[in-house]
């Protein structure tokens, strides 16, 4: 037997300004191809790890042709995509008897192509050949993506902390697929709406979504249903179908996969408003912070930047909320990261202990003309680091991390963790690499998304997502500023009136 295992995953954040070349695909110089792709993530915890640990047992002969994976930016070019996608292709040309693929799902390529692209070539290379993808729970599902996968199946959380177990249940399919025991049959659909990822409704345990979920886990205690998938799409992909969709698989019974998928589609409809995030004013989460503290709460209060989150396309370099905390008067404060190369390298020529000042932040333009101005500041350098670092909390497990040179540099009661490169702070060691204890400090600001929550909630006082000016615009933000150009309409929240008939969802 011969397994074809792979992935190619981002999540295209449409407004971004940052680039998504190929040599952003990997810690270093990109895509990882053939034994490199298999030694640098099969101890990890991502899909492609979980797909890995149940193949392996198959006696088969496994093929990685590549692992890509990039931080959330702009369309990806086309050539770049075909040059990953195009490994994949060639390994199946050579046969094969299964094809496993750990995708994020909402890539979106310069000229609008996707994933689809790929399965669909897949699928006419090999015709009868079982396909298994594992999809990020932000995914946005299309008819070219469904119909050409043997099994269809997302993470059921978010923040996402099953990625290892989603690729693990999609291979263990993939077996009885292989083994003759079962027939799928998949059915797709989604509602006329889209969603924030970051509002508190498209976290999957929240009393909007659990309900939901429980109704998907309940559906698959029938041994007829192989997969019945939520999926809460991603709102900044700017593409026809983005927005929450469902897609159930069922073991040769389209009646009941149908019946399922207007069960689970009717529910997202109804909490369509739950799924739109609307920020506070940014003074008011701030103000909100320090009542906390001065109330005596233990552990410090984190504000969550998402907005600027390198995982939601940031740049990691927008300064709107700590300018508004050292307007507030915030002290004992650590903020991760700031990304800017020219800061960090003049800390690294400076050295530990100088004293340099500098404009820091904003080195990257926003594309529609958000943002502010760079921060003036004099700090003392500290803590100066290589950047290198492997993923301990519970989301993205074991995979390597490059921030690029950086340090700490400390501006009155303010520690700027400054790197070179976008870093997403999925534990403590964005902090503790540049000798900061984040348990000790009163605030912490983090630009990062919701998967930071598992680890941060342990010592927060309280998690504070407030609005900032990076380029990870809000469904309502992006629409008002005109920049959704293939999404479907109407749609709501963008448009009024938007009625929602089930007979359509196909
Ligand atoms: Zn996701």
């Amino acid at each position: 037997m011969r397994v074809v295992l792979a992935g190619i995953a981002t999540e295209t954040n449409s407004f971004s300004p940052i680039p998504s070349p190929l040599k952003n695909f990997g810690s270093g110089p990109g895509p990882l191809f053939g034994i490199d792709a298999l030694n640098a993530f099969k101890d990890t915890r991502i899909s492609f790890a979980g797909l890995y640990n149940i193949a392996k047992d198959w006696g088969a002969e496994i093929d990685v042709p590549v692992i890509g994976r990039c931080n959330t930016g702009a369309p990806v070019s086309d050539a770049d995509y075909e040059v990953m996608a195009e490994k994949i292709l060639e390994s199946v040309s050579r046969g094969c008897d299964a094809i496993l693929l750990g995708m994020h799902g909402a890539l979106l390529t310069q000229s609008g192509s996707d994933d689809g692209w790929l399965l669909e070539r897949l699928r006419m290379l090999a015709p009868d050949t079982p396909i298994g993808v594992s999809w990020d729970f932000h995914a946005t599902m299309n008819p070219r993506k469904v119909n050409n996968a043997t099994i269809t199946r997302c993470y059921r959380t978010a923040p996402h902390t099953d990625t290892f177990e989603n690729g693990q249940a999609v291979a263990r399919l993939i077996r009885r697929v292989l083994d003759g025991e079962v027939s799928p049959v998949t059915v797709w659909g989604n509602i006329p709406a889209i969603g924030d990822s970051e509002s508190p409704g498209m976290a999957t345990a929240s009393a909007v979504l659990a309900p939901v979920m429980a109704m998907a886990a309940e559906a698959e205690r029938d041994p007829r249903v192989l997969a019945c998938n939520v999926f809460g799409g991603c709102g900044v992909a700017d593409t026809r179908e983005s927005g929450p969709s469902c897609v159930v698989v069922t073991d040769n019974d389209p009646e009941l996969a149908i019946k399922l998928r207007n069960r689970i589609l009717s529910a997202l409809w109804e909490r369509r408003e739950e799924f739109v995030c609307v920020h506070e004013p940014l003074s008011e989460s701030v103000a909100k912070a320090k009542a906390i503290k001065a109330g005596g709460a233990r552990g410090p209060v984190v504000l969550g930047d998402s907005c600027d989150s390198a995982n939601c396309g940031g740049a990691d370099d927008d300064m709107a909320v700590i300018r508004e905390v050292m307007k507030q008067g915030l002290v004992d404060v650590a903020i991760a990261p700031i990304r800017d190369p020219e800061v960090a390298a003049a800390m690294h020529a400076a050295g530990n202990g100088a004293t340099i000042t500098v404009d820091l932040g904003h080195k990257v333009k926003p594309v529609d003309g958000f943002g502010a101005e760079p921060l003036h500041v004099t700090g003392t350098v500290s803590g100066l680091y290589d950047g290198q670092l492997v993923v301990t909390g519970p989301v993205f497990t074991g995979t390597r991390r490059d921030m690029g040179p950086c340090g700490c540099l400390t501006v009155g009661g303010v520690q700027f963790v400054v790197t070179t490169e976008r870093a997403e702070p999925f534990d403590f060691g964005i902090f503790e690499k540049v000798g900061i204890n984040p348990r000790e400090k009163q605030y912490l600001i983090l630009k990062g998304c919701f998967n930071f929550v598992p680890v941060y909630k342990e010592i927060a006082a309280d998690i504070i997502f407030c609005g900032g000016n990076g380029a990870n615009r809000t469904v309502l933000q992006a629409g008002e500023a005109g920049l959704y150009k293939n999404l479907r309409r109407p749609i709501f929240p963008l448009d009024q009136n938007v009625t929602f008939d089930l007979t359509e969802a196909s």
